[in-house]
């Protein structure tokens, strides 16, 4: 897979967390601390007409990852797949990556006073798997797939769903997951 990418149809996220409690358990991620989470989006408008929806958000593994950039001894870096990984030998617990997302998605783990994030479920795609939030959501509204294969399932997708397509707020790092929402406004 070239470029494994996620996309979320956020026109189908009911809210439920599953994705946000299997992430946790793949990568035991510290209590009150998490890789993915699922963030409730207004309500937009004026009453009656009241518009809401919910958002999981989690590492975009950026196309020019700011993360990457500032790491000084290089734990931080993007695989020739484009995942975003941290060497764990190498952090120093600085904190530069935290402060350069401007996702906010990376936080300094206590127990190793290292940094962690998303790993795009790195281990179990090499495994030939998905990544376990795509497997376990019920509503089929993370897709995942190669978004250099025009003929790929989340190509098509995002292809299908036109200018309903969007990405986190671009700063310049060219997020790579995707979302699509065709029944309320973007406000992402
Ligand atoms: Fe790095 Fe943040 Fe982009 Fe993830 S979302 S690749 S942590 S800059
Ligand atoms: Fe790199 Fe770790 Fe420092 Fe982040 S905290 S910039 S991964 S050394």
């Amino acid at each position: 897979m070239k470029k494994p990418a996620i996309l979320i149809d956020l026109d189908r996220c009911v809210g439920c967390q599953s994705c946000t409690v299997v992430c946790k358990m793949e990568n035991d991620v510290e209590l009150g601390e998490f890789w993915t989470k699922v963030v409730h989006m207004g309500p937009y408008g004026k009453f009656p007409d009241l518009q809401m929806y919910f958002m999981p958000k989690l590492c975009q593994h950026c196309e020019e990852p700011s993360c990457v950039d500032v790491c000084p001894t290089g734990a931080s870096f993007q695989r020739e797949d484009g995942i975003v990984l941290i060497d764990h030998n190498k952090c120093i617990g600085c904190q530069f990556c935290v402060m350069a997302c401007p996702y906010g998605v990376r936080h300094l783990d206590k127990r190793s006073g290292v940094v962690t994030k998303c790993t795009l479920c790195a281990h179990r795609i090499d495994a030939g798997e998905e990544p376990i939030c795509v497997k376990s959501c019920q509503q089929r509204s993370r897709i995942f797939g190669d978004l250099d294969d025009p003929n790929s399932e989340i190509s098509k997708k995002i292809q299908a769903a036109g200018d309903k397509v969007y990405t986190l707020t671009d700063t310049g790092n060219h997020p790579k997951v995707r979302y699509i929402l065709q029944k309320a406004d973007w406000k992402g």
